[in-house]
């Protein structure tokens, strides 16, 4: 590319796959190689188009739903699920093989907790994410409340209940803080639960760092993954050119103009292999030595790379 005046490609210290998915993408992996019959993922076994697409290569598919499963195995993605999925599952004659992270199990079992003791729970997340179905199921109709915001959350008419605050796993940290703080204004008493995993706190925490290094961030991740999205807002709240991109196909030319230093992150859902193809399609864009500096899990020490 003509023009292009990047030196330097900076890796985030942690980007890519977490415990949670890893374990969930092996389980799939061993429960579509057993020969049981159809397997399929409920949704999708983590929120990456290429991952999805390789299970699918391996005989794992996925249905939107239980009821669009006709036989055979069905696999309950790392997010999670509410129990009537697994009573639905077992009643249709379904195998169920769980691949729910244990850091969501975890959520599950403070709500079921804080139900037994009679709390209203307000839960900080996206409505529509998997992770909070799950949750919202593990309790009786109306006593999880779901709120994305602040805003959302000062028009919750409270009742007369014990209070209990909670959060989707991959919410922004900083988020969560400012909200539990208002919580605890407008709820006096309210228990704060900070559900958040090490995983998104560690993929925050890097690019926090990174991001005031760098003119501009490219988050590797699919435009269904919450927490790449977060890395995505967070980035760029601080650099602001930062972009969310699928493939490395995706990268657009015009976002490299009078750019020197990138830095690349990758949600938790990631493969290493996405991320290699993005710093690929950037080394053979540029005519010049560009530096390739990995500081993070993946080597200890800078490489250049020369074209
Ligand atoms: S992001 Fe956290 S909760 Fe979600 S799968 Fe990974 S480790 Fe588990």
């Amino acid at each position: 590319m003509k023009n292009m005046v990047l030196e330097k490609i900076i890796l985030a210290r942690h980007y890519g796959f977490c415990m949670g998915v890893k374990r969930a993408i092996k389980i799939a992996e061993e429960t579509g190689g057993k020969e049981i019959g159809t397997v399929n993922v409920i949704n999708e076994i983590v929120h990456n188009d290429s991952v999805v697409r390789q299970l699918q290569e391996q005989g794992v598919g996925s249905v939107p739903s239980v009821a669009d499963a006709r036989e055979g195995t069905v696999i309950i993605s790392a997010h999670g699920a509410p129990p009537r999925w697994f009573e639905e599952s077992q009643e249709r004659g379904l195998n169920v093989i769980d691949a729910t992270c244990p850091l969501v199990i975890r959520i599950h079992k403070i709500i079921r907790k804080l139900i037994a003791n009679n709390y209203q729970i307000i839960h900080f997340g996206d409505a529509h994410h998997d992770e909070t179905t799950g949750v919202v199921g593990q309790a009786p109709p109306g006593r999880v409340e779901v709120v994305g915001d602040i805003d959302q959350l000062r028009t919750l008419a409270t009742i007369d209940r014990p209070y209990a605050l909670t959060t989707q796993t991959t919410a922004d940290v900083s988020d969560f803080e400012s909200l539990s703080v208002e919580a605890q204004k407008l709820i006096p008493g309210i228990e704060v639960f900070n559900t958040i995993c090490n995983a998104t706190s560690r993929l925050q925490e890097a690019v926090l760092d990174l991001a005031p290094r760098v003119d501009l961030m490219l988050v590797v991740g699919s435009s269904s993954s919450a927490n790449s999205n977060r890395l995505r807002n967070i980035s760029k709240a601080i650099c602001r050119r930062a972009y969310l991109i699928n493939v490395a196909d995706s990268l657009k030319e015009e976002w490299l103009e009078e750019v020197r230093i990138i830095g690349i992150t990758a949600g938790a859902s990631t493969p290493d292999f996405l991320v290699e193809e993005v710093i690929k399609k950037l080394l053979d864009l540029s005519e010049k030595r560009v530096e390739v500096v990995r500081t993070g899990k993946k080597a200890a020490s800078s490489q250049a790379m020369d074209q």
